[in-house]
């Protein structure tokens, strides 16, 4: 049996902040304003995650009013979401997920970010498809107001 998950997520661009996008801190001026790392691209699949078990969502799992996700690196929430797809019977079939970003230019880096996720989704590589696009200067993303995420996936059952 086979279920899908979709999960959309963005944050503002601020100064003072590291970028962090799929676990990885990329070089860049700005960075993403949040309670936790702001980790837009980990957030969408943690969405993804618990919209395909129809658990709620991250907000619901990981409140902003609780300090001891204060500035926490969203790998290791996504750890724990995933931990307990795993232990309810699912595993991840495949998934693919896009952020949209006007700068900095994020293809350099999506191979590194698609060995994080592979590592905390315990899958091989062929499994995890990231692509990044600008929105041609329209919208959040264009005006480098912030920067947003879309995933889709399948969740599989384990027989
Ligand atoms: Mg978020």
């Amino acid at each position: 049996m086979l279920r899908i998950g979709s999960g959309y997520d963005v944050h503002r661009l601020v100064p003072d902040r590291a970028l962090v996008l799929g676990g990885l801190t990329i070089p860049y001026e700005l960075g993403l304003q949040g309670h936790s790392d702001a980790d837009v691209l980990i957030h969408a699949i943690i969405d993804a995650l618990l919209g395909a078990l129809a658990w709620g969502d991250i907000g619901q799992q990981f409140p902003d009013t609780d300090a001891s996700f204060k500035d926490i690196d969203s790998r290791i929430l996504l750890r724990k979401v995933y931990n307990k797809v795993l232990a309810a019977g699912w595993q991840l079939n495949n998934l693919d997920a896009t952020i949209c970003a006007e700068a900095p230019k994020l293809a350099a880096h999506i191979p590194a970010m698609r060995s994080l996720l592979c590592a905390d989704l315990q899958c091989a590589e062929d499994l995890i498809s990231i692509k990044a696009t600008t929105e041609e200067g329209l919208g959040v993303s264009g005006q480098s107001a912030g920067i947003s995420a879309y995933c889709s996936l399948l969740v599989i059952k384990v027989p």
